[in-house]
């Protein structure tokens, strides 16, 4: 199944995903996990996204088509995967329609409001080790600044700084959430409400990938 996690900065795209993607036997794909590695690594792609993404702006579309094309055309994605993080624009829809392994059978819209989404992005630490992530107030690590997957140090993503997330909420609203009505329009949308516990919203989202699969 191809499935699509979308919401604002701070929804919970990648914590639903990645308790979801063993189950579906299915990639994880997360466009920004994606880029952080470029950046961690060098890369040219890294270099060349690092200022978008520490001001919270988009990195330019073609930019990500190129790595989201050849990430897709990987054999582990063939069958399926759940996308986090992408598309973020309607030119990236419609790009993704046109991929060969691409398109959507479903768009999980995760409706968290603003006030609840500054709390939890200023709250929130990863670990840049396994990628896992903590919510100070709701999914705190055992050991303080720990990660309990892996022991690494858990840091605050430098795009968590209030500026950066303010700017972030802000081209969420202007460039992403038009993506809405575009798979709206096509029937896709399975909208949840993303405030409740990450518990309750897996169970949810399983149960609504559950039904769709067996359609
Ligand atoms: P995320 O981890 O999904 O919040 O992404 C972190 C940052 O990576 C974003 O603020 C953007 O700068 C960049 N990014 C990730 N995915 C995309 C995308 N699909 N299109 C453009 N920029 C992206």
């Amino acid at each position: 199944m191809r499935v699509i996690m979308f919401g604002p900065p701070g929804a919970g795209k990648g914590t639903i995903a990645g308790a979801l993607n063993e189950r579906w036997h299915v990639p994880h794909i997360a466009t920004g996990d994606m880029l952080r590695e470029h950046v961690r690594q060098g890369t040219d792609l890294g270099l060349r996204a690092q200022a978008y993404m520490e001001a919270g702006e988009l990195v330019p579309d073609e930019l990500i088509l190129e790595m989201v094309r050849a990430r897709l055309a990987e054999p582990d994605a063939q069958h399926g995967f759940l996308l986090d993080g992408f598309p973020r624009t309607v030119a990236q829809a419609e790009a993704l329609e046109r991929m060969p392994a691409g398109g959507a059978d479903v768009v999980i819209d995760l409706r968290v409001p603003e006030s609840e989404l500054l709390r939890r992005l200023s709250g929130r630490r990863v670990c840049p080790e396994c990628g896992a992530i903590y919510q100070a107030d709701t999914m705190p690590p055992r050991r303080p600044g720990v990660c309990d997957r892996c022991g690494g140090k858990l840091v605050q993503r430098s795009d968590d700084a209030p500026q950066a997330v303010r700017n972030r909420l802000e081209v969420y609203r202007a460039q992403t959430a038009p993506v809405l009505a575009y798979y709206g329009e096509r029937g896709l949308l399975y909208s949840v409400d993303g405030t409740r516990g990450a518990v309750a919203v897996i169970a949810e989202v399983g149960a609504a990938l559950t039904a769709r699969g067996r359609a």
